[in-house]
């Protein structure tokens, strides 16, 4: 098998890069790791802050993302890759795919708090996605630990199906934008437990609890993990140069150190991630990817 382009990974912006590249008629596989394309958008309840769209959930945006792509030619494979070399991805089944230029759009994994039984109550009691487990503790006491838009969003989520949510975040001030910041304040079942930070979590079977630096203990069924995100890079070689958090540095125009391999959307380096900026990247990267092609570099140029 060989084709012009591979891209690993099917969320915003591999699926954009995809459009882009079918639409200057270059050969194109997507390779997607789980069974629905559309990455971290598919956790996402409500998305109001992509053009276009201001209602919005993420499964219906990735169902079309997805479309989009397969309308344009882009070929689809599920599979698990293990590791990238110039013009090669090796698959889990050891097969071997050809690809003039590849794309790493593999974008970012829940990070863990790190405390202590956090691996044992996991499905049992702690979660990292609001959106996939809150119905499991319906009418509830929960708690959410993050600042960021991930923890907001999971709080004003869960707050409308538990009986109650605490929110937990060693700051007290929040990272999140703001209109979600004032949405999780106006319900009337959310408590915030603020400039504190879990040190320990109790129970049997389940999760009963977890324990405050403060000294504070909160008895609560499910505590949603919501902070922040690593990047998706395991499998890299050596040669494609990362940023001391483990995701991918490149150029303006998203190429790596490694010619010929690009990386787009989370699993880069960069500060602001919104599927609006993951989108670019894929339109940006096959600007630069169709010059490679042509017989141009793509010297890194940080
Ligand atoms: P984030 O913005 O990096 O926020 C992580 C939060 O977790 C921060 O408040 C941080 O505290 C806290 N934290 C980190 N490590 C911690 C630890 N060990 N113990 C306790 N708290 C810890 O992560 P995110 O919310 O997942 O968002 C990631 C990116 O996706 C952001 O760029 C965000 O804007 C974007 N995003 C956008 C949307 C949207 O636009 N709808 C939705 C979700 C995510 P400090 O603040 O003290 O550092």
């Amino acid at each position: 098998m060989e084709y012009d382009v591979v891209i690993i990974g099917s969320g915003p912006a591999g699926l954009s890069a995809a459009v882009y590249l079918k639409r200057a008629m270059r050969s194109v596989l997507v390779i997607e790791k789980e069974y629905l394309s559309g990455g971290q958008m598919l956790l996402t309840n409500e998305i109001d802050n992509y053009l276009g769209f201001n209602h919005i959930d993420g499964f219906t945006l990735a169902q079309k993302c997805r479309q989009h792509a397969q309308d344009m030619g882009a070929e689809f494979l599920m599979a698990e890759v293990t590791s990238i070399a110039q013009n090669e991805v090796v698959l889990a089944d050891k097969t071997k795919i050809r690809a003039k230029a590849i794309v790493v759009a593999t974008g970012a994994s829940h990070k863990k708090l790190g405390v202590a039984q956090e691996d044992t109550f996991a499905g049992r009691g702690v979660s990292y996605c609001a959106l996939c487990d809150g119905a499991f503790f319906k009418d509830k006491s929960v708690a959410v630990v993050g600042g960021g838009d991930s923890a907001a969003e999971a709080g004003v989520y869960l707050a409308g199906i538990c009986r109650d949510v605490t929110l937990i975040h060693r700051r007290n001030t929040f990272r999140a934008n703001n209109k979600i910041v004032d949405m999780l304040q106006k319900c009337s079942n959310v408590n915030f437990a603020l400039c504190d930070e879990i040190v320990s979590l109790y129970g049997t079977d389940n999760l009963a609890g977890v324990t405050l630096k403060s000294g504070k203990s909160l008895a609560v069924a499910g505590l949603f993990v919501a902070i922040g995100q690593v990047a998706n890079t395991a499998f890299l070689p050596d040669t494609v140069s990362l940023a001391a958090d483990g995701s991918i540095l490149t150029d303006e125009n998203c190429a790596t150190s490694s010619k010929g391999i690009f990386a787009v959307g989370d699993v880069r380096h960069k500060t602001c991630k919104q599927i609006a900026t993951a989108v670019a990247d894929g339109a940006i990267s096959s600007a630069a990817i169709l010059q490679f092609l042509n017989g141009d570099s793509n010297e890194i140029n940080h």
